[in-house]
């Protein structure tokens, strides 16, 4: 872009060309074309040869002039391109006014971060106050077209992709608790505008008792006016009382008639071309739950964000996780193939009788979590497969927060142990370890599971040793974990190993709290894991290393460290000391000149360490 300063310089410079372009042209078309036409032939002045040289010389300055005219083309365009530059700077000093204007009232506020400058204090309230409630951007939402265009990211490929002409019919299964109304629109659009008019069947909305009024009478007239445009398109079901995220689902596929469902969040935009291959691919195989590929749609600006083809996984805590794709699948060169997956993230699509038979999702599971994974570990057991379809994308708003649990760890872990007890067999209590819960007496009320286990009998489910070595061998159990949970010294019961700052490679002791930067795991191999368990082929969990020297203690990945040679294998047993096999050293703590216990290694004095939670009373003599 031309600076501002040759503003003055381009602008001589075109208007001297432009007019000396123009006499000239004059003086061309005077002579030369009436030369050519033959019209003053009998007048002329000079001898014929005379003329050829002039006629030379005039086709020389034609040529001149072309290049004139592009001079003038280039001098007109950097003229164009100054104009932009100042109205730019003119925009810029603009904003640069109303920020002036405006005081930032949230200065610490994501989601003021890269949005929302020219706002007026009263809109930053109002805008703050949303987010608060929802967790999303609902001032930008309500301003946003409700059938807005969003990037394509399926995979060329998926254009070229043909389907049956006749399909099974498909039903939208919506649940919502306190969602925003326009981003609640916003999924009904984007449902209605991309999914062929002649497979859509119904679109099921579900409110898990929301209390938000914008989604009481203001909800019920836009069914109305979408019914009135789709008759029958759209039914509401309203919860009495909160359910829970797995029962609003459940009571969905209730009220579903279509062949085949898809249950999605409500604040989501399905892409272009997202049912196809849903419905074909059911219609091929009924016994396949479709999780579909998340895109992310910014909590702040709504812009989306593409992720890349994953499979869908989970870690010990039950927490999903993406995981790399199989080698099976890259083996076939096909990006629009369908991806074995070991679960779903949480938004499905199955065949509505199929999904019905396998026992649909367990309605114990409370608030939110755990049923996704359950109802994975359910469908490959008990017969069924779960894919992820490439070419079938959703954009999903992630929010900031959750506006329906301040504290999402209590019913997480319960709903984890509630899959552990059903469906996890001896593998159990590596779902125990990894939420730091005792593997008896666990003070965690999970709820009822005879009915769910007498679901896997009358199913007549693989255990989940098959399941781990057939469908999910990245998921790592580790039998020889022995003791578990806070480290603390005899000398000081308040403080706890504690895997130290992120990033960075020094333990320390810490004040004990709940969070697993302070879970330990002691093998009978004599390692210490310290920090939350990974658990994970080909991602390691960090070991406690003597580095031979020094008086610290380091954490090292345990593969590598032992490979390296370091010292990582430790004695230990319940409230004795914990010595270096290899060094002989101890861990100890002793206090620095600011009278703070730290962590060091040194000859071995008489200090002793407890664990807290031991596997069948381990190191208890
Ligand atoms: N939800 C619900 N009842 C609840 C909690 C959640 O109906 O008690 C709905 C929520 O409105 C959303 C869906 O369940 O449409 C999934 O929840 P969320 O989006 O918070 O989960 P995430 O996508 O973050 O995993
Ligand atoms: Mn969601």
């Amino acid at each position: 872009m031309m600076p501002r300063r040759n503003f003055p310089k381009a602008l001589f410079l075109g208007i001297t060309l432009i007019t000396a372009f123009n006499i000239l042209l004059i003086l061309y078309r005077g002579t030369v074309q009436s030369l050519i036409l033959g019209k003053l032939h009998k007048d002329l002045p000079f001898p014929l040869a005379e003329w050829k040289g002039v006629i030379k010389k005039l086709s020389h300055l034609e040529m001149d002039f072309q290049d004139l005219k592009d001079t003038v083309e280039l001098a007109k365009n950097q003229l164009e391109n100054t104009n932009n530059t100042l109205k730019q700077m003119l925009k810029s000093m603009e904003c640069k006014t109303k920020q002036k204007l405006h005081r930032k009232l949230f200065p610490n506020s994501e989601l003021f971060r890269k949005w929302g400058e020219d706002l007026s204090e009263d809109q930053q309230r109002m805008a703050q106050d949303l987010f608060e409630k929802f967790g999303y951007n609902v001032y930008l939402s309500n301003q946003l077209p409700l059938n807005r265009t969003i990037l394509d990211t399926r995979n060329s490929r998926c254009l070229q992709k043909t389907y049956p002409s006749q399909l099974p019919s498909l039903g939208v299964i919506l649940i919502f608790m306190n969602e925003a109304l326009s981003v609640i629109q916003r999924a009904i659009t984007s449902i209605i505008n991309r999914t062929p008019s002649q497979v859509l069947k119904e679109i099921i909305l579900v409110d898990d008792f929301s209390s938000n009024g914008e989604l009481k009478i203001p909800l019920n007239e836009k069914i109305a006016f979408y019914n009135q445009k789709y008759p029958g398109l759209l039914k509401l079901i309203r919860h009495t009382e909160r359910k829970g995220l797995a029962e609003s689902r459940n009571t969905g596929w209730q009220a579903a008639t279509a062949d085949v469902v898809a249950i999605l969040d409500a604040h989501i935009e399905v892409n272009i071309g997202w049912a196809e291959p849903i419905l074909a691919r059911i219609q091929e195989d009924h016994t396949v739950i479709v999780s579909p590929v998340f895109d992310k749609i910014l909590f702040d600006t709504f812009d989306l964000q593409k992720y890349a083809l994953a499979v869908d996984g989970f870690n010990w805590e039950l927490w999903c996780r993406y995981d790399s794709l199989p080698q099976a699948w890259i083996d076939l060169h096909d990006a629009t193939a369908p991806v074995r997956s070991p679960s779903i993230m949480g938004i499905l699509a199955a065949d509505r009788l199929f999904l019905g038979k396998i026992g649909g999702l367990d309605g114990e599971m409370l608030v939110y979590g755990g049923e996704n994974v359950e109802l994975s570990l359910r469908v490959w057991q008990c017969g069924g497969k779960i894919e992820v379809l490439p070419c079938t994308r959703i954009a999903h708003i992630e929010r900031h927060h959750k506006p329906y649990a301040a504290d999402l760890g209590t019913v997480l872990k319960r709903n984890a142990l509630r899959v552990a007890e059903i469906w996890m067999d001896e593998y159990k209590h590596m779902v125990y370890m990894a939420w730091n819960v005792p593997l008896q007496h666990s003070g965690i009320d999970y709820g009822d599971v005879s009915s769910r286990k007498a679901l896997r009998e009358k199913l007549k489910c693989k255990s989940f040793d098959w399941y781990l070595k057939n469908v999910y061998p990245i998921l790592k159990p580790i039998p020889s974990i022995v003791g578990y949970g806070r480290m603390k010294n005899a000398l000081d019961e308040s403080i706890c190993l504690d895997q130290g700052p992120i990033p960075g490679n020094t333990p320390i002791m810490y004040s004990c709290h709940s969070f697993s930067s302070q879970n330990v795991y002691y093998h009978l191999t004599g390692q210490f894991y310290v920090g939350a368990l990974i658990a994970e082929i080909n991602t390691e969990d960090r070991c406690l290393t003597d580095p031979g020297e020094g008086e610290n203690p380091t954490l090292e990945p345990c593969v590598k460290a032992a490979q390296k040679g370091l010292h990582i294998y430790w004695d230990f047993k319940q409230e004795k000391a914990v010595i270096n096999k290899s060094t002989k050293r101890c861990l100890e703590i002793k206090k620095n000149s600011a009278g703070i216990y730290v962590l060091v290694l040194q000859t071995c004095t008489t200090q002793v360490w407890k664990i807290q939670h031991t596997i069948k009373n381990w190191g208890s003599n």
